[in-house]
């Protein structure tokens, strides 16, 4: 009898069928016991409708469309899967970096542009990246990778994260600083690379720019609402504290109206070079989609097999 189920998305389980077998159903019934999840909202009316289930994955990393207090009070398992994009979000900020910092995206726009005059237009703040300082907020996966990237760049590395057993610095040979407002003083670039929760929702907010240093940069493809509104990254820019800002994730998805998207969608000539924008896809490389998937469906074997399973976060 099948016993797992996949909720929402896959049109097509063909991977999830290779691991789970005859065990994958594609219909709703009573011997479900594990459910697989996209967006689909998980909540009590939900449930209701698997009597013998023990357990839910989510496909992805957040969690945000999981009642986690319903899935506790009937005894559930829930497990996420955040490991199958460490190396694309990695990526993906070495890459938002590396084009600010060199201005690859600001010439190709603004070169455009000119017919008379080409070698001589250089943007002026562009710096040499030996001389310069990565600061990583949270040191965990993405974090990490993208710390053991940027060395081979020869900058100076330096993170915050205040619950990376001490000592974790020299594992890795990059520097560490457990005071925020010290660790913001000193790095020309800032990438965020932690969860969102109480403490880090809205972290990023007028106090936390003003102590960053002149003309810095800041990355974000961790959560959008690590950042507490577009008006604190816009008022930055406008007032030339931050030189440049990337984001792969915002506080609404799609963005809002608001100053910041208004220059960057209208290709405003002071600001627009200065921000990059993606629409959350830092975790997706044709690899990583499979990955994530065989994850799951890994994970919901463990679990109908009775073996513990990964990434249990109840
Ligand atoms: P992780 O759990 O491996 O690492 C997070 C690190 O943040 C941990 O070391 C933790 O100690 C640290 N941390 C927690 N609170 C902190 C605080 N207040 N200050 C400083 N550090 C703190 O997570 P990960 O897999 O590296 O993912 C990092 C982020 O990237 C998460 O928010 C995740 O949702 C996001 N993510 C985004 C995408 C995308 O497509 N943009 C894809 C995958 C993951």
């Amino acid at each position: 009898m099948s016993k797992v189920y996949i909720t929402d998305y896959i049109d097509n389980p063909d991977i999830e069928k290779k691991i789970l077998g005859k065990d994958l159903s594609l219909k709703i019934t009573r011997n479900i016991e594990v459910i697989i999840v996209w967006h689909q909202k998980i909540d009590r009316n939900f449930l209701n409708q698997f009597p013998n289930i023990k357990g839910v994955i989510r496909y992805g990393v957040g969690y945000d469309n999981i009642d986690l207090d319903e899935i506790k009070k009937r005894g559930l398992v829930f497990c996420n899967t955040p490991d199958y994009g460490t190396d694309e979000v990695s990526d993906t900020a070495l890459t938002m970096m590396l084009s600010l910092l060199r201005g690859v995206f600001a010439y190709d726009v603004f070169s455009r542009g000119y017919s008379l005059t080409w070698q001589e237009n250089i943007i002026p703040k562009l710096r040499r990246l030996s001389t310069l300082t990565l600061g990583v907020i949270g040191a965990g996966r993405i974090g990490t990778a993208l710390m053991l990237k940027a060395k081979v760049l020869n900058m100076n590395i330096l993170f915050y994260d205040p619950y990376k057993d001490s000592g974790y610095e020299k594992a890795i040979s990059v520097n560490r600083c457990y005071v925020l407002k010290e660790f913001l003083g000193r790095c020309d670039v800032v990438s965020m690379h932690t969860p969102l929760t109480n403490e880090t929702k809205s972290m990023i907010d007028d106090n936390f720019i003003s102590n960053m240093k002149q003309d810095s940069i800041l990355i974000n493809t961790s959560r959008g609402e690590v950042i507490k509104d577009l008006d604190v990254i816009y008022k930055a820019l406008k007032s030339k504290k931050l030189y440049g800002v990337a984001l792969d994730v915002l506080p609404d998805e799609p963005p809002k109206d608001c100053d910041l998207i208004k220059a960057w969608k209208s290709h405003d000539k002071e600001l627009a070079y200065r921000i990059i924008i993606n629409p959350h896809t830092s975790y997706y490389t044709q690899e990583s989609y499979v990955e994530m998937r065989v994850k799951a469906a890994e994970n919901a074997k463990r679990m109908i097999e009775g073996i513990e399973p990964l990434n249990m976060i109840t």
